[in-house]
């Protein structure tokens, strides 16, 4: 007989040990039925106290892969770019279960987005909140990276309310510079971008969705998304990035990569010179 290998096993694992320059931890397994799946944490070997941190995450929704493989994409091939200048703590995939069954849920049925900074028992939400308190680090900035699907229907929602181009939110909260639209400039000509007014009620600009000041909808006010999470207590930039599944893997995954090479480059001008990164 032969064994169904999973996705998570195909197409997360063996990215694993193409890593150089990096550390694999498992900072939590989370088992469902007879099946279980690990919690990956990905750092950057070279670890200095004082160098600005920058924090990734990837496939908090399950059928939203792209993050997955862009958060991965950049340990293996992008990452070392960056090296001289800042360091990385990546999750590569934190809603493994969903991301085998290709549901935004877990294979219990959570919402992993709506369940942070509310002492939620859910062990995939606990284990990213107690490894961020045991670490105790203010981070630079950090990336959430999601996708919208065009079938999505929810929390009042419907499918004519999904995007279909790429759009990005940024959450300042510390006097940082906002660079969403560098980022959204940055994306190649062509490359649709959402232009609507208006993106799940909040306020759109060309792609950029600017938090605190453009949030008008109710349930992310809620502040219990991890990008709202790590706003209030470990980073005073957050940022969330949106592909819509319906493009090429590829070209999702570029989006992604854009995204994240602009900001870090900016991040890490910044601390070549000696900038913000010695704050406290
Ligand atoms: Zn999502």
């Amino acid at each position: 007989m032969t064994k169904v290998v999973s996705r998570f096993a195909r197409e997360v694992e063996p990215k694993l040990s193409q890593l150089k320059g990096c550390s694999v931890e498992q900072i939590a397994r989370v088992d469902y039925g007879d099946e279980n799946w690990p919690i990956l944490c990905i750092r950057s070997a070279c670890w200095e106290a004082a160098r600005p941190t920058m924090l990734i995450s990837g496939g908090l929704h399950g059928d939203e892969p792209a993050g997955v493989h862009a958060a991965l994409a950049f340990v293996v091939s992008a990452q070392r770019e960056f090296d001289a200048d800042l360091q990385f703590v990546v999750f590569p995939c934190l809603n493994p279960s969903g991301f085998d069954a290709g549901t935004l849920q877990t294979q219990s049925g959570a919402n992993l987005n709506r369940l942070f900074g509310i002492g939620s028992a859910q062990p995939e939400v606990r284990a990213v909140e107690d490894w961020l308190r045991t670490q105790a680090r203010r981070y630079r900035m950090t990336f959430d990276l999601h996708e919208v699907r065009p079938d999505y229907v929810g929390e009042g929602f419907t499918e004519q309310n999904n995007p279909r181009g790429a759009y990005l939110y940024e959450t300042v909260s510390d006097g940082s510079d906002r660079i969403g639209r560098l980022m959204i400039d940055a994306l190649p000509a062509g490359r649709p971008v959402c232009d609507w007014p208006t993106i799940y009620n909040d306020i759109n600009e060309a792609g950029v969705v600017s938090y605190p000041q453009g949030r008008r909808n109710e349930i992310y006010a809620q502040g219990t998304s991890l990008d709202a999470f790590l706003d209030r207590h470990y980073t005073g930039h957050a940022f969330t990035f949106e592909t819509p599944t319906e493009w090429s893997l590829n070209d999702r995954v570029d989006t992604q990569l854009t995204f994240l090479k602009v900001a870090l480059g900016h991040a890490a001008r910044e601390a070549a010179v000696g900038g913000r990164s010695f704050r406290p």
